[in-house]
């Protein structure tokens, strides 16, 4: 069964006479829970709720291609997420392996917090796989890939060999790609990372992540940080959460395939430099790509002349949404270097195609460009 039927499936309640057909949020702190309650499936709400466990279900789902065995957490950010991994492998003494280019927050979260503490943080680019000469010594590795908003591509499977020959366990930071595109756990890493805030829930309306694993111990070791941190989603957050999921596939479908076409339009442009796409034939990691990855996601970028150009571009741009993030319904876009801590220039500009007919949104990027171009001259 394809991941997209599966994950439709998997939004449906049980099939009783007259009742829904998919289930709404459950508001509960406190559960009932009469007399010897060690074995009742909800009692209080920051260990476990009925919403979680329908959108954990579906997310195992996909993560695995419905493969069994799998476990996955649901918290209230990608950060949160991220943080559970962190939090509950990572021991003083212990090294960390990160992308030099990986998400700018999770780089700062190791090293305002868990380098404090005494892990030692190791850091080389996604590119040509680096990050594998490090590995020695290492506790885990952490990848990205693509990485944002560079769209530097790694190989998944190749570095999880490598690390497990090192000791190491590995973990994907996958949420540019959601686990419909790419499955780093069929690939061999230990957990798949997700901000959810992104394609996943796509709507732009929602803070969530998830962490899923194939191993037991490493299950109840992100339930135990989940309890005792508090780090928990709000059902109503979780309830949307699966409303969204169902029309994912569809969603990352249109969206690749503008983003695929916009990329291509770029690339005849010769006021935009560095067109930045894993599906483009000129991408380096095209090929690992193409094979690693179902589908090439919704976001490039590219570089205009220096700053200014690039803010009258998103201005003049009628159907470009100026906004940090990506993988919403409707096209957004934001001059990137605005926020400082990557390496692009001044001029590098990152966009996340939405579902519109595409057509308009390369006329729209036309006339921007041919406006900020005459503005100029
Ligand atoms: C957004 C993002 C995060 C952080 O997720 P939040 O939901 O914003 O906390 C982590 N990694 C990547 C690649 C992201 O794009």
């Amino acid at each position: 069964m394809d991941d997209a039927t599966r994950l439709l499936q998997a939004t449906l309640t049980e099939a009783k006479q007259g009742t829904p057909m998919h289930s709404g949020p459950v508001f509960a702190a406190p559960f009932h829970a009469m007399g010897d309650a060690a074995g009742v499936d909800y009692t209080y709400a920051r260990a476990h709720n009925p919403t979680w466990t329908e959108l954990e279900r579906a997310l195992s789902g996909l993560e695995g291609s419905g493969q069994t065995g799998i476990s996955t957490l649901v918290f209230p950010s990608g950060m949160a997420a991220a943080a559970a991994v962190f939090g509950s492998v990572l021991r003083p003494g212990d090294v960390a392996v990160l992308p030099s280019n990986a998400y700018y927050v999770a780089r700062q979260l190791m090293q305002k917090y868990f380098t404090e503490m005494g892990v030692e943080l190791r850091m080389a680019p996604t590119k040509n796989n680096a990050q594998g000469e490090l590995l020695q010594g290492a506790k885990l590795l952490w990848l990205e890939t693509p990485s944002n908003p560079t769209m530097e591509v790694c190989d998944i499977a190749a570095l999880c060999e490598q690390a497990h020959r090192a000791g190491a366990l590995v973990a994907v930071d996958n949420s540019t790609q959601t686990a419909l595109s790419q499955k780093p756990l069929l690939m061999g890493a230990d957990f798949s990372v997700a901000s959810d805030a992104k394609s996943m829930s796509g709507h732009s309306d929602i803070l969530y992540g998830h962490v899923a694993v194939k191993d037991k111990t490493l299950a109840e070791k992100l339930q135990q940080w989940r309890r005792l941190s508090g780090s928990v989603l709000g059902p109503m957050e979780a309830w949307l959460a699966l409303r969204s999921l169902a029309t994912l596939p569809l969603r990352l479908e249109r969206s690749s395939a503008n983003a695929m076409k916009i990329a291509e339009f770029l690339e005849t442009r010769k006021d935009v430099t560095d067109v930045l796409y894993p599906g483009l034939k000129s991408h380096p990691d095209h090929a690992l790509a193409a094979r690693q990855q179902r589908y090439f996601g919704a976001v490039l970028s590219f570089t205009l002349r220096d700053a200014e150009t690039a803010n009258n571009f998103l201005a003049s741009a009628n159907l470009i949404t100026e906004a940090t993030s990506f993988g919403s319904v409707v096209t957004t876009g934001e001059r990137r270097a605005r926020w400082g801590g990557d390496a692009i220039a001044p001029g590098f500009v990152r966009l996340s195609a939405g579902c519109e007919a595409v057509d308009d949104l390369i006329a729209d990027i036309a006339q921007a460009l041919d406006a900020v171009r005459i503005g100029k001259a």
